[in-house]
Parts: C-alpha cells; sequence; structure tokens
C-alpha cells in the first residue's frame, strides 16, 4: 500500500503508531485516576478498567499492523535486526546501492553510493540527499505499483554525468511465518562513459562526412565548369585539372588516414615485436622529403646516435609517425627556415628519443592539449591548404601508444614548436618480456 506523497516526503515511520497508543494509554491512566482520587472509582476497578483498555489498544494496533492472518506482505519500517545484513549485501556490490523503506527513508547505502550522492544518512528522507525528481517519482511508482521502476537523469555540478537509476521493490521475509518486510532498492549506473563514447562517435561520423564532402563538392564544382563555360578554355582547363587533382588526393589521403587510424585502434593491444632501427627510419623519411623541403627553402638537420637506436616495433607504422611529424615541420613551420631532428637514446630511462624541433609559428598554449584530436587543427583553411586531414598527430599518439611510448609536444608561440617521440628501447622491453 502506497502513503500519500506528503507523508513519504515527511518520513511517517511505524514507531509513530506506537506513541499515539502510549498517548491513548496515558489518557486513559490520568482519567481512571482522576475518578479514583475523586472518589467516583475505587482503586480495584480503576486497576483492572486500566489494565483491559491497554490490553484492547495494544491488541488492536498490533493486529492491524503485523499480524495478518495470511502473513501478507505489509507497509512497515524494516527491523532493526535486518539492518546489518543489508548493509552487508549492499557493501559487497560494486555499483551505487541505496535501500529504502516505503517511507522513503534510508535504511542503508554503500560506499559507491555515498560518493554519488554523500548527504545519505540513515534514517533520512533520500530526497534531502539525492535531490532527483526522476529518481524520486520512480521511487513512488516503485511503491505504488510494486514495479521496478528505470529512469535516466542528469547530473550537472560538478562535473556533468549522466546516471540511470533502477528502483526495484523488494519483500524481505525473516521469518517463514511473518509477514514480509517491504523495501525499495535504488541502483545508480554511470552512463557517463558510454555517452561519451556515443557523442565522440557521432562527431568522429559527423567530421568524416564533412572532410569527404568539402573536396567533393570541390570536384563536382569543377567537373561542370569543365563541361560548361570553360569546355573550351586550355588554360582554366590545366589550372581546374591540377585543383581537382589536389582535392582527389586529399580524399584519398583522408580515407587512408581514416583506415589507418581503425586498423590501429582494432590492433591497440598488440605490441609490435619486430627489431626497428630508428636511425634507418629516419634516414628514409627524410629522404623521402627533401623535395618538400626544397620547396618551402626549408634545411634539415638531423643528429642520430652514432650506435644502433633499437625499439619493438611495426616499421611501417613508425615511417608513418615520423613522416607526419616532420611533414608538419616542413608545412606550418616553414617562415622558420630550418628543421632540426635529434634521436637519441636515453639508457638511464631505457627510452629512445627522437625531438623534431621547429623555428616556425609556434602553436597557442590553449591548442596544445587538444592537438592529437581527430580533426582537430588551429587552422582549418592553412591545414586544408596544406592538404592536412586533421589526422596526422591522431595517427602519431595512437601509432606511439601501440608501442608502449607517448607523443610531447612544447611550444613557446613565436618561437617554434617541438614534437617529441618516445619510444622504449628494444634491449629494455626484452628485458621486461
Ligand atoms: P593536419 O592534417 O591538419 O596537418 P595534424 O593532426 O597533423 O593535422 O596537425 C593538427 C594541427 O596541428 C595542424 O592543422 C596545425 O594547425 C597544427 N600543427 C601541427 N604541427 C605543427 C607545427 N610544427 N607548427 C605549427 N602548427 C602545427
Amino acid at each position: 500500500m502506497a502513503l500519500a506523497n506528503s507523508e513519504w516526503l515527511q518520513g511517517s515511520r511505524p514507531y509513530k503508531r506506537i506513541s499515539a497508543a502510549r498517548f491513548a494509554l496515558g489518557a486513559v491512566a490520568i482519567v481512571l485516576g482522576a475518578l479514583w482520587v475523586f472518589g467516583a472509582l475505587s482503586a480495584v476497578p480503576a486497576v483492572a478498567a486500566f489494565a483491559l483498555i491497554a490490553a484492547a489498544i495494544l491488541l488492536s494496533g498490533e493486529s492491524a499492523a503485523d499480524t495478518p492472518a495470511d502473513a501478507a506482505t505489509v507497509d512497515r519500517g524494516a527491523p532493526a535486526e535486518l539492518l546489518p545484513t543489508l548493509e552487508t549485501v549492499l557493501a559487497g556490490l560494486p555499483q551505487p546501492v541505496i535501500a529504502l523503506d516505503i517511507q522513503g527513508e534510508v535504511l542503508a547505502a554503500n560506499a559507491p553510493a555515498l560518493a554519488v550522492a554523500p548527504a545519505l544518512r540513515h534514517g533520512e528522507p533520500v530526497s534531502l540527499a539525492l535531490r532527483v525528481p526522476e529518481v524520486l517519482d520512480a521511487v513512488r511508482r516503485a511503491i505504488a505499483s510494486d514495479v521496478p521502476q528505470r529512469v535516466e537523469f542528469i547530473e550537472r555540478v560538478p562535473l556533468e554525468r549522466w546516471y540511470e537509476a533502477i528502483v526495484v521493490p523488494v519483500a524481505l521475509r525473516e521469518q517463514p511465518l511473518r509477514p514480509a518486510t517491504r523495501l525499495v532498492l535504488v541502483t545508480l549506473d554511470d552512463l557517463t562513459p558510454l555517452r561519451r563514447v556515443e557523442e565522440m562517435r557521432a562527431d568522429f561520423v559527423a567530421n568524416a562526412s564533412h572532410e569527404l564532402r568539402t573536396p567533393l563538392a570541390a570536384l563536382s564544382g569543377f567537373i561542370e565548369t569543365l563541361q560548361g563555360q570553360a569546355r573550351d578554355d586550355p588554360a582554366a582547363r590545366t589550372r581546374f585539372l591540377s585543383i581537382m587533382q589536389a582535392q582527389a588526393t586529399r580524399m584519398a589521403r583522408l580515407i587512408d588516414d581514416l583506415l589507418s587510424l581503425s586498423r590501429i585502434e582494432l590492433n591497440a593491444h598488440l605490441r609490435p615485436n619486430k627489431r626497428v632501427d630508428l636511425r634507418n627510419i629516419i634516414r628514409q623519411v627524410v629522404d623521402g622529403l627533401q623535395t618538400l623541403a626544397r620547396d618551402r627553402e626549408m634545411e634539415v638537420r638531423v643528429t642520430t646516435s652514432a650506435d644502433q637506436v633499437e625499439v619493438l616495433g611495426d616499421r611501417d607504422e613508425l615511417l608513418r609517425v615520423f613522416e607526419n611529424l616532420i611533414e608538419n615541420a616542413l608545412k606550418y613551420a616553414a617562415s622558420g627556415k630550418r628543421v632540426d631532428i635529434a634521436l637519441f637514446a636515453d639508457s638511464a630511462r631505457n627510452e629512445a628519443r627522437v625531438a623534431i624541433r621547429d623555428y616556425g609559428p609556434g602553436i597557442a598554449p590553449e591548442h596544445l592539449p587538444r592537438l592529437t584530436e581527430r580533426f582537430y587543427r588551429v587552422d582549418v583553411a592553412d591545414s586544408r591548404a596544406q592538404g592536412g586531414t586533421g589526422l596526422g598527430l591522431a595517427l602519431v599518439k595512437h601509432i606511439l601508444n601501440r608501442h608502449g611510448g607517448r607523443l610531447t609536444i612544447e611550444s613557446v608561440y613565436g618561437e617554434g614548436a617541438s614534437f617529441t617521440a618516445v619510444l622504449p628501447l628494444a634491449a629494455a622491453q626484452a628485458k621486461a618480456n
């Protein structure tokens, strides 16, 4: 049986019924005492009448509340003996769980629940600690209907978090022929990580579609122009075809980067295990980028350790890392005229470090933490003009993570940037395995 809302929130309790009985007995005792004092009643009938009335009041209270003939479930507070068991069971559960009596007062709450709602106190209405109308309504509905309820809600302070609350009415029977005690269990599930992944996935699809649509729109536009007014203009045709080629290359690169990212994510748990000398990798990448460096009138200086700097890695993926980092320096820092690449083995830390330092415009501090996010660019137009996809540094980060390494980025705005790839040395990894 559900209690009225106001009664539920105020936390009416069974002990109030006992207090009422005491009050009635007190009143009877005073009336009988007064009759005896004023001589209207002698002592023996007064005591007998008191005993009879007391028995009648106590028995009627008990039969109404606690002893239905068929031992059915009744609405009453949880007996004190039940609480330790309840607390032990809740303490063993990993997710936040709160047990309430059917007046909505807290009987027990485990540590994860207290982390979500620190104001939860035994014996106090749950509404004081969990001020979430959706959950309080669900508790009321569960009590009224005896049917489990499920609601979702958002906590905005101090940080936005999504929760799911499952409210389950339960009946606990302590002894076979005794009536069961009705309780409500409220389980809270933090849906925030799930929601964030969903949001990221949606953002990613939206970004990828947008990035693909932009060159596609340019290509269709130029095709129309070439079929129309530029049909007989050889100079325009040559110019448009070269732009179309650049757009098609950008699309191909985007698809390539997207596929690489998903392949690397798929293999994120597998550590590459081939010995690779980073000096060869750097040499190969620098040779491959000579034309770009010449076009941008930039000098690339390489300082490598005399000894081999071996890591356990995937050769193609590591080529991709240094291609991206060195190409970025050539694209975005051409004004600095110079790129310094330093490779050395830090044997004290068992790490190989490759630092790519440029002297270009540098990167403002607010962008630094976001540079490795997919599609994040300081200047979108500049990146597109350079044929960028916005995925390069995301790829670098994922590849280094898969190799047990990391990327650090330092920059003084206006004075250039330094991107350092750190990888565990092969010798250290072989020892660890
Ligand atoms: P993109 O395909 O746009 O080059 P990246 O993920 O490789 O994508 O780089 C993200 C952004 O970081 C670039 O768009 C650029 O704004 C910035 N960036 C990367 N490297 C440098 C650098 N050496 N100097 C200045 N800005 C850089």
